[in-house]
């Protein structure tokens, strides 16, 4: 039996079964593999951390998507950057609402190989007509860009590698110039509990751009050491006062299901545990 043992923490790693090996080979950028696990089924990982796992991804890609969506209320235009196996694209076109899509990949390997060996992640979205595809850096393509949307969603890699410009302050500058004035822009943000830094920073960073900045959580199993943070900014602050009972209206004229989110659990995950909001101190 070989072992996946994730290299994302000094003192801590976990290991998964490599029941069976798709894919692994260095792309220009990253070191990309893909494996089956018999817990988590098929199973990405770049540069020796796990990125998403088809166990667990609806957990991730449903509250970094509908969260911003549904507070927001009217969203149309939906930038993600990152975002290379679909997942994302995929929830962000179930609302009726959305009209258009951007996706912002650096590695079209990431994307051509997710599509390959694991469909069902993005389950067609990269055929929506609504979406379109741009293979380029999402630090450079926030400064360049005279589009502006309605909500940013950050599905990148840890801070590492290609993915560390995705979490400086000249990008979040960057991305609150791309949003519309009551736009609102969500980022992946770690888990504190293992990767305090990631929150501290990013509030930080965050703050003096943004009238409103928090996180909200979710624990997604693969994503090790507790509960992941979401970060959001925002200058309109009413959308995270939003009612679960007006989130619930909106969340049943979009008429979809889901198998984490809830207008319930949209709301509670901004309720952030004491160690957490303590980081923001
Ligand atoms: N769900 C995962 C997580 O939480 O870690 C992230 C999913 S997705 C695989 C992350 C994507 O970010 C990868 O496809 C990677 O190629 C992309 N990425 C990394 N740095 C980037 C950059 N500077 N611009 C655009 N995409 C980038």
């Amino acid at each position: 039996m070989e072992w996946f043992e994730e290299a994302l923490h000094p003192s801590l790693t976990q290991r998964l079964s490599m029941d069976r090996i798709l894919f692994r080979e260095k792309t220009d950028l990253q070191d990309l593999v893909i494996f089956d696990n018999r817990i988590f089924g098929r199973v990405l990982a770049l540069d020796g951390i796990v990125q998403t796992t088809e166990g667990d991804e609806f957990i991730y890609h449903e509250m970094l998507s509908h969260v911003p969506i549904l507070a927001h209320g009217a969203a149309s235009r939906v930038l993600i950057i990152g975002g290379g196996d679909g997942g994302m694209a995929r929830e962000v076109l179930k609302h009726p609402s959305v009209s258009a899509v951007t996706m912002v990949e650096i590695d079209p390997s990431v994307i051509e190989l997710c599509r390959t060996h694991l469909p069902s992640i993005s389950a067609g979205a990269f055929d929506d007509p609504r979406l379109d595809l741009v293979i380029y850096d999402g630090a450079a393509f926030v400064e360049e860009t005279n589009d502006r949307w309605d909500v940013i969603i950050i599905d990148s890699t840890d801070p590492l590698g290609p993915g560390e410009v995705l979490f400086s302050e000249r990008f979040y500058r960057g991305c609150k110039r791309c949003l519309v004035p009551s736009g609102i822009l969500v980022t992946q943000n770690g888990v504190p509990f293992v990767q305090d830094q990631q929150v501290t920073n990013s509030y930080r960073r965050l703050t003096p751009h943004f009238a409103d900045v928090w996180f909200f959580v979710a624990t997604v199993p693969t994503y090790q050491g507790g509960q992941m943070a979401f970060g959001w900014a925002t200058d309109e602050i009413a959308h995270r006062a939003t009612s679960t009972h007006a989130i619930a209206k909106r969340f049943q004229t979009a008429g979809f299901e889901t198998r984490y989110y809830t207008p319930e659990v949209h709301v509670a995950g901004f309720a952030l545990p004491a160690y957490i909001k303590i980081l923001l101190a």
